[in-house]
């Protein structure tokens, strides 16, 4: 059955959002494991044939950039740093024609050392998780001891040109939220760009609750204490992130409130896991798959078709405050950002 949604075979959806944003996950592993995340023994793995073999991510994306509209590519996991491939996945993307902006979500445990070749392979920008400057409630928080690696990868990927370097952080109520201000002051310090992240409902323990999530009203009261912050004047567009000039700019600073100021209406995001399933939503609680029908034989615009269907059933937002919300089964470690 063909899609008749768009005439020039862009992915739309019915509340007419168009995605042009691709979030691709390499892997569902980490080496990581922060507790908001995910348990300390990890998951049960995708098993090898179940993921997506390096040729089939990159087929897929060429069918998603060639066929679908989609300009913005970003890696992410997991961790996609432990993904083998990971270089050479980066350059047959940079190597498309239309070629896609690249970015790459990471914990950043390893970028120092891979940061170069990255740039090399056509990697644009990076973004690197941070919840906490202090080493011992880094390892607190993500069970390793690994904050000077963080840092050491968020240098080396300035030092290789993968800017604005943008650092992503997770604020907890009585864990980490007394060092908004401080995040803010390292990241001016370094001249990367900090955004927090209001936490979701996606841990693979299904244990999150909104009255310890540290709300975006409140990160801004925090840092309001000892930073002038005005509103952005640049346009904001489908970004995630809310941004405020700090001090008079021209530094920014950005908050992405999926829970308490929702920015469904203008998503144009698309996802496709590991294992080769499409997600409509980062919420969505159903996929489509795209791996059996890539193995069955299917050509690239049959591959474009469901994607197509895919999307056209996208719901209008995440509905976390609807009574019926359900957390997707699938957890953020094995979605990414
Ligand atoms: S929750 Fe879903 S619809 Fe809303 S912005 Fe995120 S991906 Fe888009």
């Amino acid at each position: 059955m063909k899609a008749a949604q768009s005439s020039d075979g862009i992915l739309v959806d019915r509340y007419g959002r168009v995605a042009r944003d691709l979030r691709v996950s390499l892997t569902d592993k980490c080496n990581l494991r922060c507790t908001y995340c995910m348990p300390a023994e990890g998951l049960p793995w995708l098993a090898g044939p179940e993921l997506l073999t390096d040729d089939e991510i990159v087929r897929l994306v060429r069918v998603a950039v060639q066929r679908l509209g989609v300009t913005e590519v970003r890696f992410t996991g997991g961790e996609p740093l432990i993904r083998p491939g990971l270089v050479g996945i980066v350059a047959a993307v940079a190597a498309l024609d239309p070629r896609p902006r690249i970015s790459l979500t990471t914990n950043g445990i390893g970028l120092d050392r891979l940061a170069p070749a990255l740039r090399a392979a056509g990697l644009d920008r990076v973004n690197v998780s941070l919840d906490t400057l202090d080493a011992a409630r880094f390892t607190e928080l993500t069970r390793r001891p690994r904050l000077d690696a963080v840092l050491a990868g968020m240098a080396g990927a300035a030092a290789a040109g993968l800017t604005p370097v943008k650092i992503n952080s997770v604020l907890m109520r009585g864990v980490n939220d007394d060092e908004a201000p401080a995040l803010l002051r390292f990241a001016l310090a370094h001249g990367y760009e900090l955004r927090f992240i209001e936490q979701m409902p996606l841990d693979a323990q299904h244990g999150w609750d909104r009255a310890a999530m540290v709300t975006a009203d409140e990160i801004l009261a925090s840092l309001r204490r000892e930073f002038d912050l005005r509103t952005d004047p640049a346009e904001r567009g489908s970004a995630p992130a809310e941004t405020w000039l700090v001090d008079g700019g021209p530094a920014r600073v950005g908050v992405i409130a999926s829970v308490t100021r929702p920015f469904c209406g203008d998503c144009d995001r698309t996802r496709l896991t590991a294992d080769g399933q499409v997600r409509a939503c980062l919420f969505a609680t159903e996929e489509s798959d795209l791996r059996g029908a890539l193995r069955a034989g299917a050509d690239d615009e049959d591959l474009a078709d469901r994607w197509r269907r895919a999307m056209w059933g996208k719901r209008a937002g995440h509905g976390i405050d609807d009574p019926t919300f359900l957390q997707p089964a699938r957890p953020m470690s094995a979605i990414g950002g």
